[in-house]
């Protein structure tokens, strides 16, 4: 949880500006609150780290609250799979493990409560007619003939409802609230229904089951959430959500709705609906096959936690809808698992190939795990000899110009070895390359060789089969589910092994859960379900590089890809936005050599290279504001991250903000003489009107106060101030920290360096 904890946006904005009001006086607290019926998705990934790198970000607290308010639809399977994935990620929820459905008593008082007070009837009408008179948009609501009830005519019924005197659909509770409202979900919206279901835990005790909008804000109020965080469609229920809290309180602390973007991935579906379609129609082996975007099935696939981490905090938290390029998501994982992977040997599709010259008995190579970090250590021998294995296309009979492998009379090194030269091709009656004849060169083992390639092998006899399995995409499409049935566009070739696989000797006991990078084939992960002892079955969980981009687009000459082992696409797939701009840069040189120089600066990572090429006038802009003294690496993040979200549809040119003026902008930022959300409205405030970074900063008054002394000061004023809470605090009552932040934050006018104020009050708190 460590380095999402470090990442702002907006909801640490909203945090810092609450502590620092003292509107939250107690710890932050925050929910991550899934509905028992099905496996969780990457999406939810998105959420529980949101919401678990919140709270640690703030010494609160995160609870894992089942939304187990619907009988019918949950089962107990789920909640175990669930408890797992969010443990896997990081999650701990300490004694904070809840489900809704505890509430239910405590719920129906409430419920009794608005009913005594006159604000909520019990309504008999049908449903149809209720929905009728709810209006639309353009169009207010009628009142409902029971809409005046009395409260013990009211209460009655309620109470009748409960003990199961109705039938389902009989009567409802609904609040009473403004048939007129502009916001159609508070015209007395339902608050109970009947439902004559088991549940599967409160079992036969209730009857009438809790709406959402009814059951949600008491859930998070009961626990004492502060800051109850969920996906955009909730925005028009914020306004329900608070007439609930308000209407039932006072709750301390009172609980506040925040909406951002839910994750949309290409590639991908995402609904639980339609995940269940696939898994019940059996396209897939299960939730956790490792094709599917679930929790379970990426981790059986072999990504990490951290690289799920990586990619949340690249994606950041956004306040609108938009699907994310994918290829963010292949390029955390392969970031992550390039650092965690040993290199090892393993051929996919094998052709012999034999050193004609090598006469006396095998060699034992002795080759590093960690070739390009001898500092890592570990090595392992690997058997060397007359006969080895290559793979079957790393040879070419006619090679094009650029061809950097096997081919008549051409030189190339064996991995960790010698370089051979290609003299002979033993065809069989087909035609097909059945053996490829080669002599080495005994005198190039150490040395240097520069211009040939290098390809992977294994020794023929004694490499180990192996059963492997390729995954490519689930689907051929960007957006599965933006037309027709996403079901028919399901890639047929998701799903493929490599039944001639042979692996190097070494990884006959690789254990299961482990990383390895079979050199130039991909990441791979040992199944850890499939896996038997001395028999590793092995995931890849991705390749090296893009092949997806390298089959949709014209490849970069510069750079040949390996062609994919098989097309796994049969049609054209549509692109992704990164296949096109890969596309656009084929077509334009000039786009080509801007990205190739991007992705040479130091401190730009090759996505962010990428997007700044894609058009010559962000590019443009981009080295204007370097020139002007922006660091590259915070300007390209800058410029990404916050300023293409402001300028929203204007192009750069257009704003008041120069692109010098940008630059210096980045640099004070990264200077330290503000706060990260300090930084922000800086830079807001320069979108809007023109002038200068630094006597922006003074005139906002933004500066950040790390003057320790400062600091200091403000903190003993506060400790001073506050004698009592510090009492309590030392006497145990550890989460009046968060109250006390606040009250120095204020004091320091919401200017000091957070990490700087916590660890001073910490200190003097002892
Ligand atoms: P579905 O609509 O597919 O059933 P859901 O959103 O209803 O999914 P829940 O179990 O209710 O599933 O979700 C639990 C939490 O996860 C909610 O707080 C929700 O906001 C969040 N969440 C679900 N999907 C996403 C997503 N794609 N991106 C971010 N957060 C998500
Ligand atoms: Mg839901």
């Amino acid at each position: 949880m460590a380095d999402s904890a470090k990442t702002s946006n907006f909801l640490t904005d909203i945090v810092d500006a609450d502590l620092a009001a003292g509107r939250v006086r107690g710890p932050i607290v925050t929910r991550f609150p899934p509905e028992p019926n099905g496996f969780l998705h990457i999406g939810h990934a998105k959420s529980i780290l949101l919401n678990f790198g919140l709270a640690a970000r703030y010494g609160g607290r995160a609870h894992l609250r089942f939304d187990d308010t619907n009988p019918t639809t949950e089962e107990t399977e789920y909640v175990e799979s669930i408890e797992n994935d969010v443990r896997w990620l990081g999650g701990d929820w300490g004694e904070h493990l809840h489900f809704a459905s505890d509430y239910f008593g405590k719920m129906y008082e409430c419920a009794e409560r608005l009913v005594v007070e006159g604000k909520a009837y019990v309504d008999t009408q049908s449903q149809e007619a209720i929905r009728e008179q709810r209006g639309s948009f353009e169009r207010p609501g009628a009142a409902s003939p029971h809409r005046d009830r009395t409260p013990s005519e009211n209460l009655d019924l309620l109470r009748r409802m409960r003990k199961g005197e109705f039938p389902d659909g009989a009567a409802v509770l609904r609040a009473r609230i403004d048939m007129a409202h502009p916001n159609v979900l508070m015209r007395d919206p339902l608050l109970y229904r009947i439902r004559h279901a088991s549940h599967h835990r409160t079992g036969d005790a209730w009857c009438i089951y809790p709406m959402y909008d009814w059951a949600h804000p008491l859930e998070d109020a009961v626990e004492g959430v502060t800051h109850s965080i969920c996906t955009l469609e909730f925005e028009s229920n914020r306004e329900l959500y608070d007439w609930v809290l308000d209407n039932t309180g006072p709750w301390d602390p009172r609980p506040r709705q925040y909406e951002f973007a839910r994750l949309a991935l290409g590639y991908t579906v995402m609904s639980k609906r339609k995940l269940l379609q696939v898994v019940n129609e059996k396209r897939v082996s299960g939730w956790d096959d490792p094709r599917m975007p679930t929790i379970a099935g990426m981790r059986r696939r072999g990504v990490t936690p951290d690289a799920l981490r990586d990619f949340a905090d690249l994606i950041g938290v956004a306040k609108n809808n938009s699907v994310v390029d994918i290829g963010k998501f292949e390029f955390c994982v392969r970031g992550d698992l390039e650092r965690r992977s040993p290199r090892a040997l393993g051929v996919l599709d094998p052709v012999r190939l034999t050193l004609v010259n090598w006469t006396g008995p095998d060699e034992e190579l002795d080759l590093p795990w960690w070739p390009a970090e001898p500092d890592r250590g570990g090595s392992r021998k690997v058997p060397f000899g007359r006969d080895l294995l290559v793979e079957r296309d790393d040879f070419s009979a006619e090679p094009p110009p650029d061809w950097k492998r096997l081919a008549p009379g051409r030189e190339v090194r064996l991995a960790g070895a010698w370089v051979v030269r290609c003299d002979e091709v033993v065809r069989g009656p087909g035609g097909e390359v059945e053996e490829i004849r080669c002599t080495f060169d005994p005198a190039s083992r150490d040395a240097t060789r520069r211009g040939i390639g290098t390809i992977h092998w294994v020794h023929g006899s004694r490499s180990i089969p192996a059963e492997v399995r390729l995954y490519d995409r689930l689907f051929t499409v960007e957006q599965p589910d933006a037309e027709g049935n996403f079901l028919d566009v399901m890639n047929p070739a998701s799903l493929s092994s490599a039944p001639g696989a042979r692996l190097e000797p070494a990884l006959h006991d690789a254990a299961p859960g482990t990383h390895w990078q079979f050199l130039r084939e991909g990441y791979f992960f040992v199944d850890p379900v499939d896996s038997r002892p001395g028999a590793p079955v092995w995931n890849r969980t991705m390749t090296l590089k893009d092949t997806w981009a390298a089959r949709a687009a014209p490849a970069d000459p510069g750079r040949p890809a390996r062609p994919a082992r098989e097309p796994a696409v049969p049609s054209t797939p549509r692109r992704s936005q990164g296949d096109v701009r890969a596309e656009q840069r084929a077509a334009d040189p000039g786009l080509v050599a801007i990205h190739a120089r991007l992705a040479a600066i130091p401190g730009v990572s090759p996505d962010q290279a990428d997007l700044l090429a894609a058009d010559a006038a962000t590019a443009a802009w981009f080295d204007s504001a370097v020139a002007a003294g922006g660091p590259p690496g915070p300007t390209a993040r800058w410029l990404l991250n916050e300023l293409l979200g402001l300028a929203g549809d204007h192009p750069l040119d257009s704003l008041p903000l120069a692109a010098g003026a940008f630059g210096r902008f980045v640099s004070l930022a990264e200077s330290g003489r503000t706060t990260g959300a300090g930084a922000k409205a800086l830079l807001q405030s320069l979108v809007e009107r023109p002038g200068d970074p630094a006597d922006r900063l003074a005139e906002l008054g933004l500066e950040k106060v790390d003057d320790r002394a400062a600091v200091e000061g403000a903190v003993a004023r506060v400790l001073g101030a506050q004698a009592a809470e510090v009492a309590r605090y030392r006497s145990g009552e550890k989460k009046l920290l968060g109250f006390l932040l606040g009250a120095a934050m204020r004091e320091t006018q919401g200017k000091a360096d957070p990490a700087l104020l916590r660890k001073v009050l910490q200190e003097a708190l002892g």
